[in-house]
């Protein structure tokens, strides 16, 4: 865990963005799917939900074993949800919030959807490596080197609540639950 407080992290050199009310109200959806996707076989607790003009468009936990499919991470199954909500591919507008650091795939997956802005609750510093396939590089470097520069991001809401959710950095999850070896 790290000490920082929510909404002090944004790509490159922009300002410090603040989280509102209703990114924790989101957030806390996004929680309760976590909970879900815990509770569920073949899937896993991280929740994701899409919201648009103050609505929730789509909503989705992990579902990769459920599904077998190693790309229905929470982001992809709710940026899938919410394309096929709106009858849309580009989601200019939407806010994604992820309990969890968007991975290199659904930060991608959320710079092509156009999506405008991602709100997650524990970062990469909060949690275990094994939830991210990158050694060194931070996911966050797709957005600073997007060629889109104007999509903020805010990391820390919730975070305490969500990185309970997940094994800590200095914890030693059991072989069969490192998903990235
Ligand atoms: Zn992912």
């Amino acid at each position: 865990m790290t000490d920082a407080p929510e909404g002090t992290a944004s790509p490159g050199a922009r300002p410090a963005l603040a989280a509102t009310e209703a990114d924790r109200e989101f957030m806390a959806r996004a929680l309760e799917l976590a909970q879900r996707g815990d509770r569920t076989e073949g899937a896993s607790p991280i929740g994701c939900v899409i919201v648009l003009d103050g609505r929730v468009v789509a909503e989705g936990h992990n579902e990769v074993g459920l599904r077998h499919d190693p790309t229905a991470h929470a982001e992809m199954v709710a940026i899938r949800r919410a394309g096929a909500a709106l009858g849309r591919e580009e989601l200019r507008g939407a806010t994604l919030y992820s309990t969890l650091q968007p991975c290199g795939m659904c930060t991608m997956a959320s710079i092509w959807s156009h999506i405008d802005r991602v709100v997650y609750g524990a970062g990469r510093e909060d949690v275990h490596q094994m939830y991210f396939e990158d050694r060194h590089l931070d996911t966050m470097n797709f957005i600073r080197d997007a060629y889109r520069k104007d999509m903020p991001v805010i990391e820390g809401v919730l975070r305490t609540e969500c990185a309970a959710l997940y094994y800590g950095p200095d914890d030693e999850p059991p072989a069969e639950a490192q998903t990235n070896l």
